[in-house]
This record gives structure tokens, sequence and C-alpha cells, in this order.
């Protein structure tokens, strides 16, 4: 699949990234400009720009990436205290313009940063 993203790239394997999972629909890797001590990034194959650009095309999608975070967070062993989120759009703080929620963990939250 041509993509001129850098997750594009990550996922036609064209430049390398720290990968703690992959399947079909998705990959996980290391951010490489870490916010937490755990701050991994869950990609779906499928090059959506951003969460609002989704239609019902991608309900499936949406519900498996939701479950693998699931997954993915009791594999690093932070299921019980992490942080999901999602920029969508300039706006939103978005500067990769294909899909990808942030998994971060082994940190301190309170309600107040949000
Ligand atoms: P956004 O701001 O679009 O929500 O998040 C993009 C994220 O991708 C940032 O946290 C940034 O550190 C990460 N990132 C940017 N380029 C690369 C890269 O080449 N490899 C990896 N692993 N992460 C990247």
């Amino acid at each position: 699949m041509a993509e001129d993203t850098i997750f594009g790239k990550i996922i036609n394997g064209d430049i390398p990234a720290e990968k703690l999972f992959e399947d079909e629909h998705c990959i996980c890797i290391k951010d490489i400009s870490p916010k937490a001590p755990t701050h991994v990034l869950i990609i779906p194959k499928r090059p959506i720009p951003k969460l609002a650009d989704a239609t019902e095309a991608d309900q499936a999608l949406l519900g498996h990436l939701m479950l693998k975070v699931g997954d993915i967070a009791r594999m690093l062993g932070i299921d019980d205290a992490f942080r999901l989120i999602v920029n969508n759009g300039e706006g939103g703080g978005q500067t990769v313009f294909h899909l990808h929620m942030h998994l971060l963990g082994n940190k301190e939250f309170d309600e107040s940063q949000l």
C-alpha cells in the first residue's frame, strides 16, 4: 500500500521502528520521542488520515484497535494505569496524518491534566 506519511513508510517497512506488535490490521511501535516512560503508538494499516475521516466502513477496524489497546496495555503491564490519546487535526495537535492512538503509561496522571 503506497503512502507517504512516516507511518505509511514504517508499515511498508521502508523505514525502521521499534515494533512491539503487529497483526493484519495494525502495528504497535514505540514513539520516537516519548512523552512518558511508556509511550507507544497503535496504528491501523489502513491509511485513514484522522479519526474524523473514519466512516462506517471503518467500524470493525476501529473496534479492533480499541480491543488491541487492552491487549497491548496488558503486555506492557500498564492495563490498570494508562492514558489513551488521539490527536485529531492540526488544531488538535496532530502532526502525522495517518490515524494513530497514543498509549501512555508508567507516569502519574491526574484529571487536571486533561
Ligand atoms: P501526533 O502529534 O500526530 O498525534 O503524533 C505523532 C507522533 O509520532 C509523535 O508523538 C512523534 O514523536 C511520533 N513520531 C514521529 N515520527 C516518528 C518516527 O519516525 N518513528 C516513530 N516511532 N515515531 C514517530
